[in-house]
């Protein structure tokens, strides 16, 4: 057997701090996660998202599989919905038309856990039948739309005030389904301040209390 002297000895031990050295860089590295950027492509194929959101409710229950014969599978709707169920703090949505139930339901699950979620939309689209901001109002969700003057045609969302949701695609199950939409989403400190600084400004000017009604007969 080889036994090293002194010099092969300290040789060793600086050989194995320096490859103890590098592998703790190359572990930093993986750990500092790349910013996100993605871009979805619409229609999604349909597809049960069942398990995702039972799953973001954390209810605790055993998992059911649903009995639905649609395939769970990673589709474009899967992905827009596991971005915005990773908010943690909070969600700002400016939405021409919402209507799909699943994404009605991340919403809700996100109010309901703490996040603080406002939405913007338009006056003359919330109304529709299948519209989810009457859901969002009943869950305690901040709500505020537009007078009547063109439309709130914007369809951007963003998360934690550091990912940008935008594209096309407005929330609704004809246009998941069926349209030919792209959504981008971006972790971007310089996009997402640029659209949530427009948020504010529409959201104040949304304000319940800053709206002018006009008389009749004046
Ligand atoms: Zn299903």
């Amino acid at each position: 057997m080889w036994v090293p002297g002194a010099e092969g000895r300290q040789a060793l031990a600086v050989a194995m701090a320096a490859a103890a050295t590098l592998a703790v860089a190359m572990a930093a590295r993986r750990w500092r996660r790349r910013p996100v950027r993605e871009v979805l492509f619409f229609p999604s194929p349909p597809s049960c998202t069942e398990a995702l959101l039972a799953e973001a409710a954390g209810t605790g229950a055993p998992a059911q599989p649903c009995p639905c014969p649609l395939p769970s599978s990673d589709c474009p709707l899967s992905r827009l919905l596991r971005r915005l169920l990773s908010a943690r703090r909070s969600l700002d949505i400016c939405l021409f038309a919402f209507s799909c139930p699943q994404l009605g339901l991340a919403v809700r699950l996100l109010h309901r856990r703490g996040v603080r979620v406002r939405v913007v939309t338009d006056a003359q689209y919330m109304g529709l039948r299948g519209s989810q901001i009457g859901l969002l109002r009943q869950a305690g969700i901040q709500v505020r739309h537009d007078q009547g003057q063109g439309y709130m045609h914007h369809k951007f969302a963003i998360v934690d005030r550091r990912m940008l949701i935008t594209g096309s695609l407005n929330w609704t199950t004809q246009a998941i389904q069926s349209n030919r939409e792209n959504v981008l989403v971006v972790e971007d400190a310089e996009y997402a301040k640029l659209y949530l600084d427009e948020f504010e400004r529409i959201w104040e000017e949304y304000n319940p209390t800053n709206y002018k009604f006009v008389s009749q007969g004046q």
